[in-house]
C-alpha cells in the first residue's frame, strides 16, 4: 500500500555546496535507496516538488534580503561564513521550500508528509548555517495565510537552535516555536536560551529548551514530559510541522548531543503520537547530519515518525562506540535545573 506521501525528485542532487562541505546532496538519494533496502519504499507515495516562487519566498523574507541571494547567485560569493551561494543550492532549497508547500496542502485533510526541510538559519533578512530559504517558516506562512489557520506549533528538534525561524515569528503568537537543541553556550549559533520567549504579541509563544551536550532519551523525554507535551496540549495547534534531523546522533560530526539510534527513533515516536493526538497531522521535514550516519539516523527518524516496525538497526553499520559520558545522574539533574528556569520564565504565559 502506497500511503506515506514523501517529496523527492533527483533534482535534489544538485544540492551542492562545493567539495568538502558537510551538506551533501547525495544525501537525498542515498536515503531514497535505504527506504529500498529496507522494504519501506513501496509504501511511500513519492511526489515531485515543484519550485517555491518569489511570492511564496517573500512571506518569510524580505525583498531586500532575496535581491541579495540574486546576486550573490551570479557573482558567487557567501552570505555567511559557511554558507556560499550556489547555483544548485539555491535551486534545490527553491524545491524543497516548495515542497513544504505541497505538504501543507496535503496534510490538512489529517495525517502524516515528509520533506528534505529544515533549513532554519534563514531569518527574515538573513542567511546562514547552510540555509538560504527557510522552508520551515514558508510553511508555516501558508498555514496562516492561504488556509486561514490560527495556531501552528512548530517543534524544533534538531541539535542546533533554529534562529532562522524563531526570528520569523518572535513577534506572532499565532505560531508556538518550540526548540529542543544543545545549550548555546557550546554550539552555534549561540542563540535559545530560555529566557529567549517572545516579544510584544508573541511573548511566551518562543520556547526554547537547551539541553547539556550528552544529553540522551531519558533527557529528552523529561523535556517532553514537563515542557513540550504540556504545552501542545494548551495550545492546540491546528497543524504540527516537526523540524528533525539526524545530528542530535551522538555520532554526529558537528554536535555532542547523545542520541542513539533508539533515541533518534523514540523522539519522533513521541512527536508523532503528540502531533496527531493534538493537530491529526504532521509535517515532517528532515535534513540535517553530518558524517557517515545520516541516512541511517534518518531511518530511525522515518520509522518513528510512521510508527513502522521496521528493525531499522538491521540495515545500518554497527553502532560507533559512545563518548565516555557525564554520569546520568549529573545530566538528569542539568536537565532538570534547566527545565525549571525555563517554567519560571514561562510560567506566567502558559498552565504546566
Ligand atoms: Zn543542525
Amino acid at each position: 500500500m502506497s500511503d506515506i506521501p514523501i517529496f523527492y525528485s533527483d533534482e535534489l542532487g544538485r544540492f551542492d555546496f562545493g567539495p568538502g562541505h558537510p551538506l551533501t546532496g547525495s544525501r537525498f538519494r542515498g536515503f531514497m535507496d535505504l527506504l529500498g533496502k529496507a522494504g519501506i519504499l513501496d509504501r511511500c507515495r513519492i511526489i515531485k516538488p515543484q519550485s517555491a516562487t518569489d511570492e511564496d519566498l517573500l512571506t518569510a523574507h524580505t525583498r531586500q534580503y532575496l535581491d541579495k541571494v540574486e546576486e550573490l547567485r551570479k557573482t558567487g560569493g557567501w552570505l555567511s561564513i559557511d554558507t556560499p551561494v550556489t547555483e544548485g543550492a539555491a535551486e534545490a532549497q527553491r524545491l524543497i521550500a516548495g515542497s513544504g508547500l505541497q505538504a501543507v496542502d496535503l496534510i490538512l485533510g489529517g495525517g502524516t508528509a515528509h520533506t528534505f526541510g529544515g533549513f532554519h538559519h534563514a531569518g527574515r533578512n538573513f542567511g546562514e548555517g547552510f540555509c538560504i530559504y527557510n522552508d520551515v517558516a514558508i510553511a508555516a506562512k501558508a498555514a496562516l495565510g492561504r488556509h486561514g489557520l490560527k495556531r501552528v506549533m512548530v517543534l524544533d528538534s534538531d541539535a542546533h537552535q533554529g534562529n532562522g525561524t524563531m526570528d520569523i515569528f518572535y513577534d506572532d503568537p499565532r505560531v508556538l516555536f518550540v526548540s529542543i537543541h544543545q545549550d548555546p553556550r557550546t554550539i552555534y549559533p549561540g542563540k535559545g536560551f530560555v529566557w529567549e520567549t517572545g516579544e510584544e504579541d508573541g511573548k511566551g509563544f518562543t520556547v526554547n529548551i537547551p539541553m547539556p551536550p550528552l544529553s540522551g532519551l531519558e533527557n529528552y523525554m523529561q523535556a517532553f514530559d514537563s515542557v513540550i507535551e504540556p504545552l501542545a496540549r494548551e495550545f492546540k495547534p491546528e497543524i504540527f510541522i516537526r523540524n528533525g534531523g539526524s545530528d542530535p546522533f551522538y555520532a554526529d560530526e558537528l554536535t555532542m548531543l547523545g542520541l542513539n539510534l533508539d533515541g533518534l527513533n523514540a523522539v519522533s515516536r513521541r512527536t508523532r503520537d503528540l502531533a496527531l493526538d493534538t493537530s491529526g497531522n504532521l509535517l515532517d521535514m528532515t535534513v540535517s547530519g553530518y558524517g557517515d550516519w545520516v541516512t541511517y539516523g534518518w531511518l530511525a527518524q522515518f520509522c518513528g515518525s510512521e510508527a513502522l516496525d521496521t528493525d531499522y538497526k538491521s540495515y545500518s553499520p554497527k553502532q560507533p562506540k559512545r563518548a565516555p559520558a557525564t554520569s546520568q545522574e549529573s545530566l538528569e539533574r542539568a536537565t532538570a535545573g534547566m527545565l525549571e528556569s525555563l517554567k519560571r520564565e514561562l510560567g506566567q504565559f502558559w498552565k504546566f
